[in-house]
């Protein structure tokens, strides 16, 4: 609980009733038919009276339904101004994630009564209110620092260019690190973002972007669409970008780069690539969150990019990166793009959620590339989720104790995310119901958690998806991902393939697997489908094959998570990325 409800009913009765006795005492002496003509100095007594406030006291839970953030690139000096919606009973304090070394606390106008450090945050209090608004503001000046070996916090780097990229970044349970804020990942909130800057500065940030003069950018991201705060305290800044549209559809979307000359990202991808891209996922997702412009900016990042409402920071040596997917720059913009709904219209209940919201980018990414994009890529992006999956560290949802450190398990979640919750089950729901049930998940802004997108694909399905989850998402320790063992039988040109799966714990896991048969001259790839609520380890299918088997693949197409090696030997794991 991050707030304490300090004002009882008992109290206020306690009031109540002694405004009610005096009440009924100066109905008796100014109408009663028996008082006495008053004199003038009685008179005047009766115009005042003790009174005594009916303001709540404690801390009350509020909702901030706005941030408005001036921020100064040169020198990070920083003003919050919150405006809370006070929850009933109300109260007169509240406490809110915020830095150390705030100044200028201001409540309603008015100078807070009083303000503390505690264990939860920052307390302010200030005059008590039962329910409506409170604006809280205070200044702050962010420091020049980065937090857990990443970007997140406020930076200055040089880019390839030579020129100073500037980054005040947020993530999951940091936008208090800026100023007050709430940082619990399933409020959605609005936002503006009044930036000052060098004349000469160019500045991105969240939302409908202007310029009311040369040394000031305003972002306003106040419509319908709200947006969560890990995504949204973000401002980037280049003197060197220059703005150019790429590809624009009327009403629909506008991309526009933001690069420095030479920059690499545009000229490495294709117009009308990006432009049928962006019109099968507005035809899935519906239309852009955020407005139809989408800022696309190159930057001297570690990341490969990140996802602000309506803006994308993508690194800016994509093009030149190792190809753990076959188009880095392609397959890290569509996945970005799709964060708009997952993740930032759609946020996560609690920090653990990440997993659906990289598991969705990465799943409609690969859908796209199986569909849309050159033979090969959607197989190599499943032959590296398959290898992050087989040598991850955590199940997507840990139950370790203590949890993972957020970081380690954020950058864990690439493989497994895609693989267990969409890609392993297309056999066992059918493909369009699984985008269909990624689709309802989405269909409407909020919180989610793995346990609503369980319930998204059983709806879509009709199917219990417990025993599923229980055994691939859920689980503690290193994840005890099985292997199968197969062997075979020919008798009379019938292969009997049995397979039984080996792992730690005996589970019989739910899952389809196929396995690759090869003879001389003839491949077969035969599906051996332990259904959802499988009984038994073992399995066995006879198919027709027509000569001695050569070779035997499991899983040669890397659509399930299985072991290729029953040992102690572990596999080596591959460079993790994070986008
Ligand atoms: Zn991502």
């Amino acid at each position: 609980m991050r707030s304490i409800p300090g004002w009882s009913a008992q109290k206020l009765a306690g009031v109540l009733t002694r405004v009610g006795w005096g009440l009924w005492a100066l109905g008796a002496l100014g109408c009663g038919p028996t008082v006495e003509p008053e004199g003038a100095h009685d008179a005047l007594d009766a115009q005042s009276h003790p009174f005594v406030p009916l303001w709540p006291e404690g801390d009350f839970s509020a909702r901030v339904t706005r941030y408005d953030y001036d921020f100064a690139t040169q020198t990070g000096e920083a003003k919050s101004t919150l405006y809370l919606d006070v929850a009933p009973p109300g109260g007169d304090c509240f406490v809110v994630n915020a830095p150390q070394g705030l100044t200028g606390l201001r409540w309603n106008d008015a100078e807070p009564t009083r303000s503390e450090s505690t264990e939860q945050g920052l307390r302010v209090c200030g005059r008590g209110q039962f329910a409506g608004q409170v604006k809280l503001e205070a200044r702050y000046t962010v420091p020049l620092e980065t937090y857990d070996f990443t970007q997140v916090g406020f930076s200055r780097r040089t880019d390839r260019g030579g020129n100073t990229f500037s980054y005040l970044l947020s993530w999951v349970e940091s936008c208090d690190r800026f100023g007050p804020c709430d940082d619990r990942t399933d409020q959605l909130t609005q936002y503006v973002f009044t930036v000052k800057h060098l004349a000469g500065e160019r500045v991105l940030c969240p939302g409908q972007l202007t310029r009311p003069d040369s040394t000031t950018t305003k972002c306003t991201l106040t419509g319908l669409t709200k947006a969560p705060t890990y995504s949204s305290f973000a401002v980037a800044s280049n003197p060197a970008w220059r703005a150019s549209t790429f590809t624009e559809q009327s009403s629909k979307f506008k991309v526009v780069f933001h690069e420095v000359t030479g920059g690499k990202l545009a000229s490495s991808l294709v117009v009308a690539d990006v432009k049928a891209y962006l019109n099968w996922v507005i035809g899935e997702l519906g239309p852009l969150p955020y407005g139809t412009e989408l800022r696309v900016a190159g930057a001297p990042t570690e990341w490969l990019g990140v996802e602000h409402p309506a803006n994308l920071i993508l690194r800016e040596d994509l093009p030149d990166l190792r190809r753990d997917y076959a188009n880095m720059t392609m397959h890290t913009l569509m996945h970005e793009v799709v964060h708009q709904w997952a993740g930032n219209r759609t946020t996560l209940s609690s920090p653990f959620d990440f997993v659906w919201k990289e598991a969705i980018a990465e799943y409609l990414t690969y859908r796209y590339e199986r569909q849309g994009r050159p033979a090969g890529e959607a197989e190599q992006t499943r032959a590296y989720w398959d290898r992050l999956a087989r040598t991850a560290a955590y199940y997507p949802q840990p139950e370790d104790d203590p949890a993972p450190v957020f970081l380690s398990y954020a950058s864990d979640v690439y493989g497994t995310g895609p693989m267990l919750l969409f890609l392993q089950l297309e056999p066992l729901l059918g493909e369009n119901i699984v985008l269909q049930a990624i689709k309802n998940f989405l269909s409407f802004p909020g919180d989610r958690s793995v346990a609503d997108l369980r319930s998204a694909l059983e709806q879509a399905s009709g199917e219990d998806l417990g025993p599923y989850f229980d055994a691939w998402v859920y689980g503690g320790g290193d994840p005890d991902w099985p292997f199968f063992e197969v062997s075979h039988a020919l008798e009379d040109g019938e292969l009997t393939l049995t397979a039984v799966q080996r792992s730690v714990s005996g589970t019989a896991y739910p899952v389809s697997v196929d396995v690759l048969v090869e003879g001389a001259t003839e491949r077969r790839l035969v599906t051996l489908n332990y259904g959802l609520s499988p009984q038994s380890d073992t399995l066995s299918v006879t198919v027709p094959f027509p000569e001695p088997v050569v070779q035997v693949t499991v899983d040669p197409e890397n659509r399930v998570v299985n072991r290729r090696f029953l040992g102690l030997d572990a596999e080596p794991a591959p460079a993790r990325w994070l986008f």
